[in-house]
């Protein structure tokens, strides 16, 4: 157990434990008594969180004794789960999977992993052997709903989709936050516990926040200035920004980054087309606003452009430029001098299982995408998926090729991706659907089986997939804080087990089997690799030292002792291994993030490919896209739709937690007064919001916090569906935005979604 200290005298003790419900990655004191969890606060001796937590955080109590949240795994019978033994379902899994995959081929099946996924230790690290026995390129994510253009702007610039620069919050002097609000969302693809504290101490230490949003968000009351843009026209605004000290002549990447950067001049010459004043009419920025922040930027000490959601999942002219814009987030952070120095935006070195801190440093075969493409409408393959818009249109429109059985892994893609309504018939019409899920819920209902994985507190945690993004480089293990029932099987053992079962070596192969030879072949990689620093051990030294215990723990040691600041099995005696963590419960702190160019790029001219030809491409693109927007003329009831978050709400769950959703509605429209008049809505009255793919009916908040023409509706609702079994979710419902997104409308070069800047008409009721 993760603990260290007990109690003398009773059975109380405290337990050491990284909270995995968002991608901050809080520390957490709990106190235990026997096997009941009595208390969780913030742990102040954290050496990333120091005693920070969000309103969720303590509800990981609540989370674990929810009535709701599955024990045993459920079996669709005659149309209703029932709860069934483990051998049970695992039969019913190895009768049903492998007859469609033999009858029809490895397509047939799909896989959809869900945001849980990247806060969790057993998927991430056994995922990919699901995904690789049942060799599907069927593959869809939550990534193409949230995070991918950015990860897809990284691939093409510097070689890989996770040498993802972060802005260095606590030591810059001029921070642009667009389209994030890390009020309510604490951060994300910038891990930073207590990201409201670091904002503020940028302003304490004389600094400055600008946020860029058509809502006046929490965020922005804590900043210096707002500007209010039009959604979905972020990139219009940075490429007028690098026109401005363009002609300035105020291009300055810095000598410490010109040495490694190819193609400024071409991308300079390419946004010469945006001026502050041309796109002023489609950014609704003024064009003198645009000007000063380029040039503040450029003048300030240090600074760096931010950019989350509303960057990344934006629509605008009918299309997409969201890697675009993450792009000329780059772009920008590049002239201003500002990558890849203290202050500014850098890149991580995680102390785990980094693709760029392995292999050849400082150049590699690059990234690309379009290996493979969906069946209907021919979208190119992206980090190894297909976008999450595609999967209802595979499963009811691509005849003999349709995907006849899915998979999924937590998640709740018919609350959380476009079009809800088509993808929730879809997945109706499943011969076949297995999922691993806490919940029976939206999704879930569709399932034949339902495998539910132990709760938060029964697994160990690493944060491998978010503190690739952390502004500073920590590392922090925790052991489960709470055993595991008898005949509860730990995640990855569900995992693994369900690869084996594809793979076709049915319901008694042992996982543990697998892990190990899992293990000896990532041993033997690295042994034989002249880039590692076990590079000529013997592997039976390195296996040895790992132990014989199957399961996350011995990879995560693995990955760790092999690691930038790893121990490499006794060559670095101080460096980090799960040993290292484990004697340090409170985590270990690797220090503030240092330069790596060039040694962290993966490009094949061991450059910032900053022109590269699909990234350039998006700039006529984009300047097609201006004029068509001026020549358009919107309908007079027409307003842009975009989301929101809130901070006791984690996407399309923890809405079962009684203590999280109670209170004032949270699920509601709101609407600028001025629009509210024009169309003659009223605060607390109801509207139909009408987009090309639904509509729904939902309660009107009228708020000048919303820029005149956008309306802003939260994501994640819609509960309370026939065949769910949310007791809490049910009785506080909301509605479901994505009802209204639209599955057609996608950024090209990542598949992903528009989420933020849909087209929608209301009407009073
Ligand atoms: S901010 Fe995120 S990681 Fe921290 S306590 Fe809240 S939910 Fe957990």
């Amino acid at each position: 157990m993760g603990t260290d200290r007990q109690h003398s005298g009773d059975d109380t003790r405290v337990a050491f434990r990284t909270c995995p419900l968002c991608e901050a990655g809080c520390g957490l004191e709990i106190t235990v008594k026997g096997d009941t969890v009595v208390r969780i606060r913030g742990d102040r001796d954290d050496v990333f969180s120091k005693g920070f937590l969000c309103p969720k955080g303590s509800t990981l109590k609540q989370l674990h004794d929810d009535p709701d949240r599955l024990r045993r795994p459920l079996v669709k019978r005659d149309g209703v789960h029932v709860e069934v033994e483990w051998g049970e379902a695992w039969a019913v899994i190895a009768e049903r999977l492998p007859a469609v995959l033999r009858d029809h081929g490895r397509e047939a099946v799909g896989v959809y992993m869900g945001n849980p996924c990247a806060h969790n230790l057993g998927p991430m690290l056994y995922n990919r052997s699901l995904l690789q026995a049942l060799g599907t390129r069927r593959r869809f994510s939550a990534s193409t709903v949230d995070q991918a253009p950015r990860q897809v702007a990284a691939g093409f610039a510097f070689g890989s989709p996770v040498t993802v620069p972060v802005p260095d919050l606590d030591r810059t002097d001029y921070l642009v936050v667009m389209g994030a609000n890390p009020y309510a969302s604490n951060g994300s693809l910038c891990t930073a516990p207590d990201f409201p504290g670091r904002l503020e101490a940028i302003r304490a230490r004389g600094g400055t926040v600008v946020v860029i949003d058509p809502r006046r968000t929490r965020t922005v009351e804590g900043a210096d200035r707002w500007l209010a843009i039009r959604p979905g026209t972020d990139a219009l605004l940075l490429a007028a920004m690098v026109t401005t000290l363009a002609q300035d002549g105020r291009i300055d990447p810095g000598d410490h980054v010109g040495a490694w950067l190819t193609g400024l001049d071409d991308v300079v010459l390419a946004c010469a087309a945006f001026t502050p004043e041309s796109v002023a009419a489609a950014t609704g920025i003024a064009a003198a606003d645009t000007r000063q922040l380029a040039r503040e930027l450029a003048a300030a000490p240090s600074g760096s452009i931010y950019g989350r959601i509303g960057t990344t999942t934006a629509g605008f002219a009918g299309t997409s430029f969201s890697t675009a814009t993450s792009w000329l987030i780059d772009v920008v952070n590049i002239v201003t001098g500002n990558l890849d120095r203290p202050g500014g935006a850098m890149f991580p070195t995680p102390v785990a299982g980094s693709g760029n801190t392995r292999g050849r440093r400082g150049s590699g075969k690059g990234f690309t995408t379009g290996k493979g493409a969906t069946v209907v409408r021919g979208l190119p393959e992206v980090m190894g998926e297909y976008p999450a818009a595609a999967m209802a249109e595979e499963i009811t429109d691509a005849g003999e090729r349709r995907m006849r059985a899915v998979v999924t892994v937590g998640g709740n893609p018919v609350l959380s991706t476009p079009n809800s309504d088509q993808l929730d018939a879809a997945l109706a019409q499943l011969e076949f659907m297995v999922s691993v899920d806490i919940y029976l819920n939206e999704t879930t209902r569709h399932a034949d089986v339902i495998l539910p994985p132990p709760s938060q507190l029964q697994r160990g945690h690493y944060d491998l997939a978010l503190l690739q993004f952390a502004v500073r480089n920590v590392a922090n293990y925790s052991d489960p804080v709470l055993p595991l029932p008898d005949d509860q099987p730990d995640e990855w053992e569900i995992l693994a087990r369900l690869g084996l079962i594809a793979a076709g070596l049915g319901p008694e192969a042992e996982p543990s089997a697998a892990d190990d030879l899992g293990i000896a072949t990532l041993v033997a990689g690295a042994v034989g690799d002249p880039h590692s620093s076990i590079h000529g051990r013997s592997a039976d030294e390195i296996l040895a030292a790992l132990g014989a215990e199957a399961g996350p723990a011995r990879m995560l040691d693995f990955m760790l002792q092999t690691g930038p600041f790893g121990a490499a099995f006794g060559a670095n005696p101080e460096g980090a291994s799960l040993a290292a963590l484990r004697a340090n419960p409170h985590g270990l702190d690797y220090g503030a993030l240092q330069p790596r160019l060039p040694e962290a790029l993966r490009t094949p001219s061991g450059t910032v490919e900053l022109n590269h030809p699909v990234l350039l491409a998006e700039l006529p693109r984009l300047h097609a896209a201006l004029q068509a927007d001026g020549a358009a003329t919107p309908a007079a009831d027409e307003v842009l739709l975009v989301g929101r978050r809130d901070l006791r709400s984690n996407n399309s769950w923890m809405h079962n937690i009684g203590v999280l959703v109670k209170g004032k509605e949270r699920c509601t429209l709101l609407v600028h007064p001025l629009d509210a008049q024009r169309i003659g809505l009223t605060d607390g009255g109801q509207a139909r919001v009408v987009a090309r793919v639904g509509e729904l009916t939902t309660l009107v908040q009228v708020s000048d916090e919303m820029r005149p023409g956008v309306v802003s509706l939260p994501h994640g609702w819609g509960h309370g569906v026939e065949g769910t079994r949310m007791e809490v979710a049910a009785s506080r419902p909301g509605v479901n935005s994505n009802v209204l997104t639209d599955d057609a409308a996608i950024d090209p070069l990542s598949g992903t979604s528009v989420l933020n800047g849909i087209p929608v008409t209301l009407q009073p009721i």
